[in-house]
């Protein structure tokens, strides 16, 4: 889903569609001036196609640092959280935004690191 007619913008004012030209995104209306909407399309044009969001890298790393004793189940939140706000991002993005296996594995490392330390927290209570 890339090309011209996925960042096109169409004016609130005018209704004008405007179109990029040349890989530019205009930010107003050549009609009327007004301030063009911004979409998720126009916002990641500029970004290299597959970019992942830092919360998808940062939600990887949380979730490998979820394994860590004592402290993991703080990291395995903030995967799980990160994970599913990438995931978010990734969906609004119509396909500019990369990086939903990297999201996938850190929310699921997030997952399992949780339920992990839980098990490990409800064995301690009953040993
Ligand atoms: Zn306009």
């Amino acid at each position: 889903m890339t090309g011209a007619a996925d960042i096109s913008r169409t004016c609130s004012r005018c209704s004008r569609v405007t179109t990029a030209r040349g890989g530019r995104v205009p930010k107003f209306c050549a009609i009327c001036g007004q301030r063009l909407p911004e979409t998720a399309a126009v916002k990641y044009a500029d970004r290299p196609p597959g970019f992942a969001p830092p919360a998808a890298t940062a939600s990887l790393i949380l979730g490998l640092c979820a394994f860590i004793p004592m402290v993991g189940i703080f990291f395995a939140i903030g995967a799980v959280w990160l994970g599913t706000l990438a995931n978010d991002q990734i969906n609004a993005s119509h396909g500019h935004l990369g990086g939903r296996g990297m999201a996938a594995v850190g929310t699921g490392l997030g997952l399992c690191a949780g339920m992990l330390w839980l098990a490990v927290c409800a064995g301690c209570r009953l040993f």
